[in-house]
């Protein structure tokens, strides 16, 4: 990158200044990743210090059959297929509750687009669960499935979501955004739901007082211009309604379990690679540096390996989500030795090793629990263990 220019941005981002479309495209292009570091470190350091955010959470998903076939999902089933599922309310119900003892603060609940589903389901599981576990946050269904719902109820989404809201939800959840841009758009998504509907039904949860998590899934065929676009879109629909908790950049995973019956299913899969780490280090500082008017970044830990997580919160992210057990949209753990399970305790010592204070939080972005600072390598030296008893 020409000098001048990195000159400029470095000041506005020191000044605090908004940065456009040409900044944000010229931040890609950048190959100085230590750079796009210092730069997005520091503004994660001005809003959260050096405090990660993590939770307690459980993701449920009640059926994997879906009526779309959305081109890099692997998680689909359609109806018959050997390993389709849809749960019933009281197994959905057996499932959050094994997880009663970890003082679980979140259920995290994405489903397929069921084809027969009646709509009076998804109320009643929320009702149910709530019922269970009266502590626990539900955050749940994204705004492709609420949009799904008008269809299969005729109802609109304002309807929806006050029935939703009557039993439980606190929290839609961040999914179905992928990439806005129709360019690429066309080519990876297969429902109906896309940035008018996603804003629209975002729009609409943020002025009855739910805030939602917003993501994008990146490193598939989507250029960088097209991850600065969506950010935009983001950034303006949060000028205009601050409802947005925090930005989620999520990897395109291959699928690394779902083809063991021979099925592809995700059909890009053959004409891509993923992300590499510093692709995706690049993406969260570029994320937090375009969004100035998010206070959080999450790396979700799945989707990149505990130490590239460990990593990212160096380059912007303030947010770990969470000891998620069993999740299954992209994939069950991966080749790489990424777990499946993390546990309260695993998180803060990931959290402390990375040298940053643990904080648990609710789905709201409330402080649930502050925990103490890491230990420096100054007092580990100070009082050294024992190695030779
Ligand atoms: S991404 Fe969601 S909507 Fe698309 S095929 Fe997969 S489960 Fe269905």
């Amino acid at each position: 990158m020409d000098v001048g220019l990195k000159r400029e941005l470095e000041q506005k981002v020191y000044a605090g200044e908004r940065l456009s479309r040409e900044d944000g495209e010229a931040l890609y292009a950048s190959d100085d990743l230590a750079w796009l570091g210092r730069l997005a470190h520091h503004v994660r350091t001005e809003k959260n210090g050096d405090r990660v955010m993590f939770n307690v959470n459980r993701h449920l998903n009640l059926t994997n059959v879906c009526s779309a076939s959305c081109a890099y999902c692997s998680f689909q089933r359609k109806p018959g297929e050997k390993d389709a599922y849809t749960m019933r309310v009281e197994q959905a119900v057996a499932k959050a509750l094994e997880m009663k003892d970890e003082q679980l603060t979140e259920l995290h609940i994405v489903n397929g687009l069921h084809p027969t589903l009646p709509w009076r389901y998804y109320p009643r599981v929320l009702k149910e669960l709530k019922q269970a576990l009266p502590n626990v946050k539900l955050k749940a269904f994204t705004a492709t499935e609420v949009q799904w719902f008008e269809k299969i109820s005729g109802l609109t989404a304002d309807a929806i979501l006050d029935e939703l809201m009557e039993a439980g939800l606190e929290s839609l959840t961040g999914g179905g955004a992928e990439i806005f841009d129709w360019e690429v758009r066309q080519h990876i998504v297969d429902h109906a739901c896309h940035w008018e509907d996603w804003s629209r039904i975002h729009r609409l949860a943020h002025s009855k007082g739910l805030r939602t998590p917003s993501t994008m899934l990146y490193g598939h065929i989507e250029e960088p211009r097209h991850r600065v676009d969506h950010v935009l879109r983001l950034r303006e629909l949060q000028d205009e309604t601050g409802g947005f908790t925090v930005f989620i950049p999520l990897r395109y995973q291959h699928d690394f379990h779902d083809s063991a019956d021979g099925k592809i299913r995700n059909r890009i899969q053959a004409q891509t690679t993923m992300a590499s780490p510093a692709e995706s280090l690049k993406t969260f500082a570029v994320s937090r540096l375009m969004l100035d008017n998010f206070d959080h970044v999450k790396c979700f830990w799945v989707m990149h390996g505990l130490s590239l997580a460990q990593l990212s919160l160096n380059f912007g992210v303030d947010d770990l989500d969470g000891s998620v057990v069993e999740y299954k949209i992209t994939h069950d753990a991966d080749s790489y030795g990424t777990p499946n399970t993390m546990h309260r305790d695993d998180l803060l010592h990931l959290i402390w090793d990375a040298g940053f204070t643990p904080v648990e939080r609710d789905t709201r972005y409330q402080v649930v629990k502050e925990y103490g600072a890491p230990v420096s390598m100054a007092e580990r030296r100070s009082e050294p263990q024992q190695v030779w008893a």
